[in-house]
This record gives structure tokens, C-alpha cells and sequence, in this order.
């Protein structure tokens, strides 16, 4: 399938455009269909330079003069590169990225795959990988790092064939960069191959039609109340309007751009800031944009798609499941999807983390009272945010643990290692190796010699066994006391090999049962 982003060649190719845009459902006589700049998205393994990459792209590419001026909250900045506009999505990491695509958004067009070059393919780099190809967006390689004296180019692109990601110059069609991040060498082409897979894909929108587009963040703001990062896909937005996202309306009143100036109009592609939702919007949501409030408000969806709230604690009845009980508390809307969602894939078949609260904002009383009302004591987790003055007061004196961060995997990295050592200890059994008795040669109370054949794995001196009559019925657990094989004492017999043994059981063993020797360990 991957011959679909053969970009460079095709993008040049005036035939092959002429097709897609044939492809392309044409609008209605009145539409003006314009290009559209990308919305781009930065993915993988952490600590490859995501966020270095954001920033050098931010700093040496926004609008001359007006650097400098990002607000923290929006969660999405545009940039020029030769007099054409890309936008970003400031929230690097899949798991923000999963998190909007968990609503079934597709806010990217474009991903951008950063893998460190003296790095190579880590495990995140491959959960990336997956998400862009299960969301079906082109994507770019940058190979990041190449600064630094141990970065290997060579090896980075070899992890990178192995894992099926063909890059171009090496037998395969996917763009990629040599770059480094914190000088910004290569940083130019890379953006040029994100123009190129732009122009290849031929985005068009209308700005003639109300907006329409996702909400890529959304918080409460003590002073502003509720305000929200939107990513207009379509149409224009303006003054007097009023936008839906789910359950939650705003009147286009407060709008500022990634640079936190008011504006009053904006269009595609372009990021926004809107204050004055009445409900907090969901991360990821579709908002429609209505000719003014009342519109709006008949509009409203009847089935509304809530932020995430408190669930209610649970324990699987008589199951062996070990729970551990976790309260979360964070800055944004953004955040706590993406916390929530990495919390999920946290621990094992056995080990598994409830969320019994969670929501924007410090953390509270509230929040406090919920951790000590279940049978465990819920671990309480905040990011970017602080704690209220009672609930640190509560906090203390019934020593409730209260961790505070601010970075996503940092948290669960603590959570991941809080749950492995609290979880209750669990006898495992490994099979090491089974064995067929060809002959008893004596028996006497709780001493058999027996003589046997290895057939899988191996047997072991001391080892205990269980020993099964006519493959299927366990006749009982013994052990084996010292082992022969030759005549010669042994501490193990691999398979393939005969041996004689003297095993202690209170049973009788008869030939052709099968022993098998397992190990019992305490986890
Ligand atoms: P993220 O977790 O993927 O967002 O990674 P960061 O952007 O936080 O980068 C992790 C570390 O690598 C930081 O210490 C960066 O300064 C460093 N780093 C990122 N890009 C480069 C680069 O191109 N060259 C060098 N030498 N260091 C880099």
C-alpha cells in the first residue's frame, strides 16, 4: 500500500493530479474550494527530540516579529514555509494524539515519525507507526539527532526497513529527513517534504461555509471560564457566531489565534483559541459552527459526548484481579484524556488501575474523601496542576499518597512501578521439561527408580514433577531426588536423552506415565 506515498514523483506528475482531483467530490456550484494547509502531527518514541522539533520549527518559523507571544494553551501553532502555511498540533506524542483519534478525529493530516539516530526504533516509535497506519494519514520520517557523535544513520534506516517503513533513496517511497532538532540542520527539508506530501494530497476547504473543524484542547480557566483549542477544517469563523462541540456551546466573542491576539475572523487550518463554552468540550469533538446563539442552542446535539467523570470504583467478584485505586487531576481537558488513555494500558492480566475520579483542576477536598471512601486508599495524581489547601491538610493526616507531574510518562513510568510492588505476591509454575518413564525398577514406600526418556525441555536434579498416567490423569506431585544418566550422576537431562532417577512419592509410578517438571516461583 505504501506505494500510494511515493510523493516526490507522483506530486510531480500533472496527470496523476487531474485524477485525484476527479476523485474528489466536487462541491456545490456556490463553494470556492482553496487549498488548505496541513495539519500536522509530531509522533514517537520519547525522547527523540519531539518536542525540540516542535519548538525549532515554532521559533525560527512563525511570523516574523510576533514570536515569543504563544500561549500556553494553545495546544496547536501555524507556521510559514515558503509562503505557504503549516499548521502543528503542539502536543507531541501519540498518546494525545490517540486520545483525539480514541473520538474518532482524524485532526492530522500529516505525521511527522521522529526516531533519534542514536536511538534507533524503540518501542514507541512502533506503537507510533501503528496509529499512523491504522488512521491512514501519509507520514514522513525524520531522522533526528544527527549532531551527535554517536548518532549511526545507517543503522537507524536499517531498524527502520525492518519494521517495513521503505524509505526513499533506499529501495522504498517514504520521505524522510536527516535532521537534528536542537541545531535545526535539515529542518528546512523536512519541511519541504511536508509541502510536497501537502501539495500530493491536494487539501482543499471552502471558506465560504460556516466552520467546522475539532477541538484539540479544552480547560477551565479561573478568570476566563471555559476556553478551547479549535482546529477549523472548513469554512471561515467570525464574530457574532456561536460554535457546538458536542454538548457545550460558545459565541464566537473571545477569539484569539496561537499568538493569544484577538481576531476576528478565521479560517481553515488555523488554530484557535475560543473562551466562553458552558459545558467543557471533549478533547477530539466536532464542533459546527451556527449563524448565532439561538441557532445554536436548537442545533444542540441531544446526545452529548461528555468530558471524562468519575467512575465507579471496581473489583471483579471472586476474580484474582489486583486493583489499584488512582484519582487524577489535571491542567486541561487535553492532558487528562491523554493520562487517562496511557493509564489504561497500564499493568497486566492480573494487574489492572481503576480510576475513581477524575477532572480538571487542583486537586481538591472532594478528591481527598473519594480517596479514602473505598476499601483501598486511591493513589492521587496531578498534573501541571496544585493541590487546595484542606486537601493537603487531609492529605497528611490520613496519609493519603498525593504525587504531582508534568510529564505524561513520567506519571505513568510511577504508576507502572507503584502497581507492580504493591500487587499481591502470585505463585507461577513454569514447565521446564517432560519426560516418559520407560521402566520402574524398584519401589519401595516413597522411593521409585525409575528409568525414562527426556522428550521436551529438560529435567532437573531436585526438581519437583507431576506425574500424569495416560496423558491426562495427574496421579500426583513428587520429586525427583538425584538423576543418572550412563551411570553418571547429573544435574540436568536435556531432550533426547535417557536417564534413571530416584524419585520420592508417596504413589506408585508405572511405565509409560509422564513426568513433567515444572518450577514454582513467587512473583
Ligand atoms: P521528546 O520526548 O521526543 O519530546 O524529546 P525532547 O525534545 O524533549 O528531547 C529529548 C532530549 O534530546 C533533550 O535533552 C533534547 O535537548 C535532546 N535533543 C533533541 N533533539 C536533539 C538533536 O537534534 N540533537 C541533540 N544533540 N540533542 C537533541
Amino acid at each position: 500500500m505504501w506505494f500510494f506515498y511515493n510523493l516526490r514523483l507522483l506530486s510531480y506528475n500533472p496527470a496523476h493530479r487531474v485524477c485525484l482531483r476527479l476523485k474528489t467530490p466536487m462541491s456545490k456550484a456556490t463553494s470556492h474550494p482553496q487549498e488548505r494547509p496541513p495539519v500536522v502531527v509530531v509522533m514517537g518514541h520519547v525522547d527523540h527530540g519531539k518536542s525540540t522539533l516542535l519548538d525549532f520549527i515554532r521559533k525560527s518559523n512563525v511570523v516574523a516579529g510576533e514570536a515569543g507571544g504563544i500561549t500556553q494553551h494553545v495546544a496547536a501553532y501555524e507556521v510559514e514555509h515558503k509562503s505557504k502555511r503549516i499548521t502543528f498540533i503542539d502536543t507531541p506524542g501519540h498518546a494525545a494524539f490517540s486520545a483525539i483519534r480514541a473520538r474518532g478525529a482524524n485532526v492530522a493530516d500529516i505525521a511527522i515519525l521522529v526516531v533519534a539516530a542514536d536511538d534507533g526504533v524503540k518501542a514507541q516509535t512502533l506503537e507510533a507507526l501503528e496509529q499512523i497506519r491504522e488512521s491512514g494519514i501519509p507520514f514522513v520520517v525524520a531522522i533526528n539527532k544527527i549532531d551527535k557523535p554517536n548518532a549511526d544513520l545507517s543503522r537507524t534506516q536499517g531498524m527502520l526497513l525492518e519494521k517495513g517503513v521503505y524509505l526513499e533513496k533506499l529501495g522504498g517511497d517514504i520521505s524522510w529527513a536527516p535532521i537534528s532538532a536542537k541545531v535545526g540542520t535539515g529542518v528546512d527539508e523536512l519541511l519541504d517534504l511536508i509541502l510536497i506530501v501537502s501539495e500530493f494530497q491536494d487539501y482543499k476547504a471552502d471558506a465560504s461555509v460556516p466552520a467546522s473543524g475539532y477541538v484539540i484542547e479544552a480547560h477551565r480557566d479561573q478568570k476566563r471560564g471555559i476556553a478551547a483549542t479549535l482546529i477549523i477544517t472548513e469554512g471561515t469563523l467570525e464574530s457574532g457566531m456561536a460554535v457546538v462541540a458536542g454538548g457545550a456551546i460558545a459565541p464566537v466573542r473571545i477569539m484569539e489565534n496561537h499568538l493569544g491576539k484577538q481576531i476576528k475572523s478565521a479560517t481553515f487550518s488555523t488554530p484557535i483559541s475560543l473562551v466562553g463554552f458552558d459545558e467543557l468540550p471533549a478533547v477530539g469533538e466536532q464542533f459546527k459552527t451556527y449563524k448565532n446563539k439561538k441557532e445554536a442552542e436548537a442545533a444542540r446535539q441531544v446526545t452529548r459526548t461528555e468530558a471524562p467523570k468519575a467512575v465507579a470504583e471496581a473489583r471483579e467478584e471472586g476474580g484474582e484481579k489486583y486493583y489499584m485505586s488512582v484519582i487524577v487531576r489535571a491542567d486541561a481537558a487535553g492532558s487528562l484524556e491523554a493520562i487517562l488513555s496511557e493509564i489504561a494500558r497500564l499493568g497486566d492480566e492480573h494487574t489492572k488501575i481503576t480510576i475513581v475520579q477524575s477532572g480538571i483542576g487542583n486537586i481538591s477536598e472532594s478528591d481527598m474523601k473519594t480517596a479514602l471512601a473505598g476499601s483501598q486508599t486511591a493513589v492521587v495524581i496531578g498534573f501541571n496542576v496544585g493541590i487546595d489547601g484542606i486537601a493537603e491538610t487531609i492529605g497528611n493526616q490520613q496519609k493519603v499518597r498525593v504525587e504531582k507531574f508534568n510529564i505524561i510518562y513520567k506519571l505513568t513510568e510511577f504508576l507502572e512501578e507503584l502497581l507492580q510492588s504493591t500487587r499481591p505476591k502470585r505463585t507461577v509454575e513454569e514447565i521446564v521439561g517432560k519426560a516418559r518413564v520407560l521402566k520402574v525398577f524398584s519401589s519401595r514406600k516413597v522411593e521409585h527408580v525409575v528409568g525414562g526418556t527426556v522428550f521436551e525441555g529438560f529435567l532437573e536434579k531436585k526438581g519437583d514433577i507431576r506425574v500424569i498416567r495416560r496423558n491426562v490423569t495427574t496421579i500426583g506431585e513428587a520429586k525427583l531426588i538425584n538423576m543418572q544418566t550412563n551411570k553418571i550422576n547429573v544435574d540436568r537431562v536435556e531432550k533426547g536423552n535417557e536417564f534413571g532417577t530416584q524419585i520420592e512419592a508417596s504413589f506408585e509410578i508405572a511405565e509409560g506415565d509422564i513426568l513433567e517438571c515444572f518450577r514454582r516461583t513467587t512473583v
